[in-house]
């Protein structure tokens, strides 16, 4: 494949040095082998370009981060002001406080907020607290759902003992009744729960709560003593700047953000009510570049930029035009496209298939001409995004599946 010519060597070199060359969901095995990127050089608002000179529209963002824009300049111009300065002391600096300040202003419900670097750092610390805070042992969560890669949640199979498990329990999404099953069987005993604000599955379409089950939820919740956890890392910031939770009427006790909040610079926080400080203050919390300022200001920047330029509603609005014109792609050819999800997280499934082959072929033929489109996985807007690189990534998803449908009619 001379496309991906100088990808593929890369690979080559990097399958010598590192264990699978790639891992992670980026993973050749796990996305498009042979027919897409695998090595990206250098990224400009809503567009990147790979290792082999090609140019992307980027529909992926860096799988979330990427809110504003790769090399957004301003959230740039934050973060190089504080580099000046410096990034990583003995000690927080006065960015540590006014982050955590500004995120407990714009979540409804919080008290308190702590910080780190990676989604999975604040979803394990939230369970831990959940179980400091009622002394008991369970977490339940969603089946399909994903939190991380630590043992109680990773959905890989390596390294795991029984014991990882053994007490976490799941329930399928819209599943009242299975919840106040498990709540049942095991009254007293369950430490949280932990949910995402609408259900995003991958190789699946995605699902909101249907009415009543996430206030549902909160309520059961309630009356159980069982802490809320919302794990919002994958939406945050595209739905409600102040949490999805908002979006979908329900409150948590702690929500978890990561993605989004520092539009490509490391830093993930969860934020939480006061019945949980003295727990929360009792897990220990840390890591060799959690105090490190420079995304701290990239986050700042990017919150207040969130907010001046209306950002959520602009993305809102972009993927609804993205939505309807893959739509109408899908009617034209006669493979019919569905979306699910929140316009500016979505998610595509052609109809026809429940294996994704050719959801995989269209995506790779898009790749080929300048789109980057993930086969199983949600989308992500960014406010870059204008009408007219919409309109640009529907013309190469429309002559993407025009390819794919010589082959297959
Ligand atoms: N929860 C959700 C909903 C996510 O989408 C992710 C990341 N894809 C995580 C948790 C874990 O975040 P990280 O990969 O930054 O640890």
């Amino acid at each position: 494949n001379t496309h991906y010519e100088k990808s593929l060597q890369l690979f080559d070199r990097a399958s010598k040095v590192a264990p699978g060359g790639i891992y992670g969901h980026m993973s050749p095995a796990a996305c498009l082998p042979g027919a897409s990127p695998y090595y990206a050089v250098r990224g400009e608002g809503c567009r990147y370009w790979d290792v082999d000179g090609h140019e992307y529209i980027d529909f992926m963002c860096g799988y979330g981060p990427v809110i504003l824009g790769y090399n957004h300049p301003e959230v740039d111009e934050a973060a190089a002001k504080q580099r000046e300065l410096g990034n990583c002391f003995n000690h927080p600096t006065e960015r540590f406080v006014e982050l955590v300040e500004r995120l407990v202003s714009l979540v409804d419900f919080a008290d308190w907020g702590v910080l780190a670097k990676n989604g999975g750092d604040v979803t394990t610390w939230a369970i831990q607290v959940a179980r400091e805070h009622t002394k008991r042992k369970k977490i339940i969560r969603l089946k399909g759902s994903y939190h991380g890669v630590d043992p109680w949640c990773t959905p890989g199979h390596g390294g795991l003992i029984e014991e990882d498990r053994e007490h976490i329990h799941h329930f399928a999404w819209n599943d009242l009744t299975a919840f106040q099953g498990l709540v049942e069987r095991y009254r007293g005993e369950i430490a949280g729960l932990i949910i995402s604000p609408w259900h995003h599955p991958v190789f699946a379409d995605s699902d909101f709560g249907a009415p009543g089950f996430l206030i549902g939820l909160e309520r059961i919740c309630r009356a159980e003593g069982i802490v809320l956890i919302s794990d919002d890392i994958r939406g945050g910031f595209r739905l409600n700047i102040g949490g999805s939770h908002e979006e979908f009427g329900y409150t948590p006790d702690i929500v978890c953000f990561c993605k989004a909040l520092g539009n490509g610079y490391p830093i993930s926080a969860a934020l939480g009510t006061d019945a949980l400080r003295v727990a929360a203050s009792k897990v220990f919390l840390t890591g060799s570049y959690w105090n490190s300022a420079v995304p701290m200001a990239a986050a700042l920047k990017t919150l207040e930029i969130l907010e001046r330029d209306n950002v959520i509603a602009k993305i809102k609005q972009t993927g609804q035009r993205l939505s309807d014109g893959l739509v109408k792609i899908g009617e034209k050819h006669g493979h019919s496209i569905k979306p699910s999800g929140p316009p500016s997280v979505p998610f595509y499934r052609l109809t026809e298939e429940k294996n994704f082959l050719r959801q995989q072929q269209w995506c790779a033929e898009a790749m080929q001409r300048g789109a980057f489109l993930h086969p199983h996985h949600n989308w992500f807007i960014c406010a870059a995004h204008t009408d007219a690189d919409i309109d640009a990534g529907l013309q190469i998803a429309d002559d993407a599946l025009a390819a794919c449908v010589k082959q297959w009619d």
